[in-house]
């Protein structure tokens, strides 16, 4: 018998399901895409415990004969392109035709169909790749497709899966996209069968953007107007000046039609808004391009968003003048500098935070460590001379002269005590009041039910109170009430960027810790000449005095021998 066998073609499809859909999510987007290229007007898609027991999507689409149907179960058939050569103008989502039996084989999978023409529809059941039957199925025109058990058949891919919250957040996050990408349709999520959102087709974006991404995101954004060139279009939402993200979670890019990921309009997007927004952080917007389908390449990668443009430049180009002339004209240049807000997230519910961020320790945080200043200053023998510019100190010390970076060793301190309140488990609670309402994007949501214990270790205390709605009861002491909202968004994000970091509790909290401390630049005008001097002590106690917890230098010094070298 020969060594070399062809595969089945069950095999061969569970094999390809690996590539295609690599979680619940990516099912709820293949079919998603099918009921959108089958011209539905209203689509309604619920999932279970993630999409693991199951995926169901409905559409009022053209459907499918039942010939179609059977034939829809192959591989690579598709209704789509013909040659390749067709790849150069593909307007529709799919085209590869290898989603459906990619699907099938691994799960148990029930189609439901019927086309515009057809007097009955009919009904393909399937399970694990094998078809058990196909059979006549009254009902309106359109498609139904459930797929429960997805990777049962193939327990190596279901050990790969996260919590059902976790898929569950990708599930509602990819409907988000695209619901908000396609205004035309409408749209109803459920979860075990109780609705998540629901969006009527033909609403203005704004609207669409309430009802699917939340309230709160909705005023922090504006209209843009229209723009358009030969081959390209744009319009969207923008976030309003100061308004930033720690990720680009919330930056949406849509390509005619298409939710995509594209290193292209994210940065032109984030460039656009240059003095806007925080160095090192990300617009809110809803970007939304048509262009020439023939100018870009979606045959990147099949279960990826990303996107391509044949001419990356021009594209660029184009967003970077259409958003400038939109920002410029809302009095971008002579935007008032405190709505910059540096380091953290614009504000999200109260415009008047501002005033806490000079002085962004909470003035009641406990000292790191009980000291007796005299004394032990002594000992270390520095010698206070004088205030250099608002952020640094000059000090004599027993070798030389030494000048301090104030808010660098702020930040070392209380990098460590924040560290050691942490593995002490007495993380320093204060209860709030007034309950901080705090309204999250599913993933971030996700993240912060997962964790919720390593956060309440940490000193917070959270409370479930609606999907994605909390409750902040009570914050660790050096967070200051103010900028928690702000501060909790970011981190969520963070912690959902990297997933892995968080898994461990020592690299959770020092991930946490790290967070902490970008955001407590102390102003040094602050500070009494004894209190700079209680500084460096606190500073010298630390694990690590000469640098803060991003590496940066928190003080250089010149021997005396340097002094004389250099003046000699
Ligand atoms: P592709 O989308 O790449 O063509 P799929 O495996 O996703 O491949 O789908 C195969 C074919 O089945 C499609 O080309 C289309 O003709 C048909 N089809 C799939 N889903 C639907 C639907 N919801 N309504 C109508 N036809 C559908
Ligand atoms: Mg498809």
């Amino acid at each position: 018998m020969s060594k070399i066998q062809i595969l089945t073609p069950t095999v061969a499809n569970q094999i390809a399901a690996g590539e295609v859909v690599e979680r619940p999510a990516a099912v709820a987007k293949e079919l998603l895409e099918n009921s959108l290229d089958a011209g539905a007007k209203r689509v309604i898609i619920d999932f279970s415990r993630g999409g693991k027991a199951y995926v169901i999507i409905e559409d009022d689409g053209m459907g499918m004969s039942p010939t179609d149907a059977l034939l829809s179960l192959e591989r690579h058939a598709t209704s789509k392109i013909r040659l390749a050569a067709d790849l150069d103008r593909i307007a529709t989502f799919g085209f590869r035709g290898e989603a459906l039996p990619s699907i099938a084989s691994v799960s148990r999978f029930t189609l439901q169909t019927r086309s515009t023409d057809a007097a009955s529809g009919t009904e393909i059941y399937i399970n694990g790749g094998k078809v058990i039957h196909q059979r006549d199925h009254g009902m309106p025109v359109g498609t139904r497709i459930e797929v429960a058990n997805l990777f049962h058949p193939v327990p190596a891919r279901l050990k790969f899966l996260k919590s059902d919250e976790t898929e569950a957040a990708h599930i509602v996050r990819l409907v988000r996209l695209y619901a908000v990408a396609h205004p035309e349709v409408g749209f109803l999520l459920k979860e075990d069968g109780r609705e998540i959102f629901r969006s009527p087709g033909h609403v203005p974006l704004l609207e669409r953007v309430r009802v699917i991404w939340g309230k709160q995101v909705a005023v922090e954004v504006s209209v843009m107007p229209l723009f358009e060139v030969k081959g390209m279009r744009i319009t969207g939402l923008l976030g309003k000046p100061g308004v930033s993200r720690g990720t680009r979670q919330d930056l949406v890019t849509v390509v005619n039609g298409r939710p995509v990921d594209s290193r292209t309009m994210a940065f032109a997007t984030t460039e656009s808004y240059h003095t806007l927004i925080p160095k090192g952080r990300y617009p809110l917007a809803f970007i939304f391009l048509e262009i020439n389908p023939a100018w870009v390449d979606v045959n990147v990668h099949p279960a990826k968003r990303e996107v391509r443009f044949r001419d990356e430049a021009s594209v660029r180009g184009f967003i970077i003048q259409s958003l400038l002339s939109v920002l410029r004209s809302k009095g971008g240049d002579g935007l008032p500098v405190e709505t910059i807000i540096p380091t953290a997230l614009a504000p999200t519910t109260t415009p008047t935070v501002n005033s806490s961020f000079n002085n962004p320790i909470n003035s009641s945080a406990p000292s790191p460590v009980a000291v007796s200043t005299n004394s032990q200053s002594l000992k270390l023998g520095w010698k206070f001379l004088s205030r250099l510019r608002e952020e640094r100190a000059v000090f004599e010390t027993p070798t030389g002269l030494a000048i301090l970076d104030i808010g660098a060793a702020h930040q070392r301190i209380l990098y460590e005590d924040i560290l050691k309140q942490f593995s002490e488990q007495t993380p320093l609670s204060q209860p709030l009041l007034i309950p901080l309402n705090l309204e999250l994007e599913p993933l971030p949501a996700a993240v912060l039910k997962e964790k919720n214990d390593l956060l309440t270790a940490a000193g917070f205390s959270f409370e479930e109170y609606g999907r994605n709605f909390w409750r902040i009861n009570a914050l660790p002491t050096w967070l200051n009430p103010d900028e928690s909202l702000i501060f909790i968004r970011d981190l969520l994000a963070e912690m959902a960027r990297r997933e892995g970091d968080f898994g461990k509790p020592a690299l959770a909290y020092d991930a946490l810790a790290r967070l902490a401390v970008i955001k407590a630049r102390k102003k040094g005008d602050a500070l009494s000449d004894h209190e700079l001097l209680q500084l460096v002590h606190k500073l010298f106690q630390t694990s690590q005095p000469g640098v803060d917890p991003r590496g940066h230098k928190t003080y250089i010094e010149w021997t005396d021998a340097d002094l004389t070298r250099r003046l000699s």
